[in-house]
């Protein structure tokens, strides 16, 4: 089986390129020019040997020959083609993009290698560019507000066409990338292993050098991941989609919820604070005549009062298909108010992008009309 250079770190190509009796520095410098300077190809690398880059492939064999054998590298099935032969090093293209005429937002529709469509977001801000990104095509969690999991999952994304996001929105924007966000399409805790690989590979120094501070990951709250997660890369934001104050409430709009209820959640939410030190954040999606009365805001302040926390939040994006209602102004207004007066800390998701579609998954529902 082969691999996507993309989907190693930079340790695993280091192997890969010794056991192919080259220097494993040679390694390094691939790794810089893909992810630091954005390298669609070997021949751009010219301080690589000719020879070098000629006979290097995009793919490695995943085998003992190789050195390289660990991991799932998920989408194990992910094919391995490329969307563009002159730039065997970027799996996605792009095949749609929207910019908003209201704050710049911009919103990318990309295809993979086999077909399937993925979209991401990139959101400008004073102290530089936020990436969304998805993390699966498609997903399978069914919360019931949600346009990304109406179809299902149709499978994990590899390392590599997470990373990819990242540099098609740098090269589209020629902006730095200052704050990732996985918070596309997908749960990011659902294809574990691929994610913690592109986390560790976006802030690896030698390629893009981002901050572990400056990664965000949303999650619906499977507390056995979170658990992982909080052991695995401390340092990174966690964001839990908690959208109910209580169990009655969320399963109702998450199916999750039979399995991890909100009081599981939440004492998690308590250690991860203590143990890293950090503030937790907890998005609330509001619903009108679902989660968004007064008692919801007064009972979510209860459980929420000792916790190091922010509440963000969302005013619901209309899906049709859902058949759920956003809450009017004055009722997130209301919501916002009552949890602050309680003590909670709030803020209110800004709409951006809101003339280009940009509710999670609508625009990958839309195909590329
Ligand atoms: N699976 C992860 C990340 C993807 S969804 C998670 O659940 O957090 C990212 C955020 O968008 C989540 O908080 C999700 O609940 C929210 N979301 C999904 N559909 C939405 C909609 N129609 N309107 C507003 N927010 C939505």
């Amino acid at each position: 089986m082969l691999t996507h250079v993309k989907n190693l770190t930079r340790e695993e190509l280091r192997i890969a390129f010794a056991a192919m009796g080259e220097k494993p520095f040679r390694a390094n410098q691939i790794f810089e020019w893909m992810y630091r300077r954005g390298a669609r190809n070997f021949a751009e690398m010219t301080s690589l040997a000719k020879c070098l880059r000629e006979k290097t492939d995009a793919f490695i064999p995943l085998s003992p020959e190789s050195g390289v054998i660990s991991g799932k590298f998920g989408a194990s099935e992910a094919p391995c083609e490329i969307p563009d032969e002159t730039a065997p090093l970027m799996t996605l293209r792009i095949k749609k993009r929207l910019i908003s005429a209201r704050d710049g937002t911009r919103k990318y529709l990309c295809e993979t290698a086999d077909g399937n469509l993925i979209e991401s977001v990139c959101m400008k801000y004073r102290f530089g560019s936020s990436v969304c990104v998805s993390s699966q095509a498609g997903c399978r969690m069914g919360c019931a507000f949600c346009a990304s999991g109406l179809n299902g999952l149709a499978r994990d994304l590899t390392p590599g066409e997470m990373s990819d996001q990242l540099l098609l929105a740098r090269e589209d924007t020629s902006e730095d990338i200052r704050h990732v966000v996985v918070m596309g399409t997908g749960e990011p805790l659902d294809n574990y292993e691929n994610v913690l690989k592109f986390l560790e590979n976006i802030t690896d120094p030698v390629g893009l050098g981002l901050g572990r501070r400056q990664l965000t990951v949303s999650t619906c709250g499977p507390v056995t991941g979170m658990e992982r997660f909080l052991r695995d890369m401390p340092q990174a934001n966690l964001a839990i989609s908690l959208h109910a104050p209580n169990d009655a409430i969320r399963t109702r709009i998450m199916p999750i919820a039979k399995t991890d209820s909100v009081e599981d959640i939440i004492s998690f939410a308590r250690r991860y604070t203590r143990e890293s030190g950090r503030k937790i954040t907890f998005e609330y999606v509001l619903i009108d005549e679902l989660n968004d009365d007064p008692d919801c805001a007064d009972e979510l302040s209860n459980r929420l009062r000792d916790i190091n926390c922010l509440v963000n939040i969302i005013p619901l994006n209309h899906v049709p298909e859902t058949g759920l209602v956003p809450s009017s102004d004055e009722t997130v207004r209301a919501f916002r108010d009552r949890l602050e007066s309680n003590g909670v800390g709030t803020t209110v998701r800004r709409k951006l992008g809101a003339d280009i579609d940009a509710a999670c998954g609508q625009l990958r529902r839309s195909g590329a009309d």
